[in-house]
């Protein structure tokens, strides 16, 4: 029921002519691609499979990214770590750690500047920066703010990249320290299979996350969810679907 309702709510914000610029609140069910002016969009996948991926942004922090890995790897999660370029460039070793312990690197653009003033460079920088460190280069892509543009679609599409955006029934915005126990609420209370989560690790005091994230991760993984990458995520998809997604 609670997932038909957020499918009902999905295909009215879809109607939206305010669709891209309020891309968080769009698109919940089947089909999770959306292809807006020459970009894919993931926002969820539909599967009946306990799965979700937790993606986290604006790191990697020297204080708070190190605490997250070790809450994953306890419940033997992995995660996609959006990180900005330049504050990646300061950090290598957390970097390489993220890599090690499994998890996805996305960009998050190189500087995390108002979505209005990112450039190609901005998006290409970053991944310079991620392939340095990992050797790995980004194949996903998350704009910084939380909004979308067909300009920013058009350069994730020039520069390669599929964007992944999050569920946004379980964005309990955390950035904005809301309490642990709002932050968890929001997510176990919404969470369905397929959901992409989006928690920070980075831009300011991520205490109140990390708490939380313990929370949550005891909590699904005892009603029997497994957290994969949003790359992983994605393979869950139909062949269709996939073939879509894949058309350059
Ligand atoms: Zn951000």
């Amino acid at each position: 029921m609670k997932r038909f309702r957020k499918y009902l709510l999905s295909l009215l914000l879809c109607c939206s002519p305010l669709f891209v610029q309020t891309a968080q609140g769009a698109v919940r069910g089947s089909p999770y691609w959306t292809q807006k002016g020459d970009g894919w969009i993931v926002y969820s996948i539909t599967t009946s499979q306990p799965i979700i991926a937790i993606t986290f942004d604006d790191g990697p922090s020297q204080q708070f990214t190190p605490k997250i890995l070790q809450i994953l790897h306890h419940y033997h999660a992995h995660a996609t770590f959006f990180v900005i370029g330049s504050v990646a460039r300061q950090y290598p070793n957390l970097l390489l750690s993220i890599k090690q312990d499994g998890h996805e690197i996305g960009n998050h653009t190189e500087h995390h500047r108002q979505l209005s003033e990112v450039t190609t460079s901005d998006i290409t920088m970053c991944d310079k920066t991620v392939q340095s460190l990992t050797g790995v280069r980004p194949s996903l892509l998350r704009p910084p703010g939380g909004h979308l543009t067909m300009q920013f679609l058009s350069m994730a599409r020039k520069t390669n990249h599929k964007i992944a955006m999050w569920t946004w029934d379980v964005d309990a915005k955390d950035w904005s320290r809301p309490g642990v126990q709002k932050i968890v609420n929001t997510v176990i209370k919404n969470v369905d299979p397929g959901d992409i989560l989006i928690l920070h690790d980075g831009g300011g005091k991520r205490s109140q996350t990390v708490e939380a994230l313990s929370i949550i991760l005891a909590h699904l993984h005892k009603d029997g969810y497994q957290f994969v990458t949003v790359s992983e995520l994605l393979q869950h998809g139909s062949i269709l679907q996939k073939k879509s997604f894949d058309t350059k």
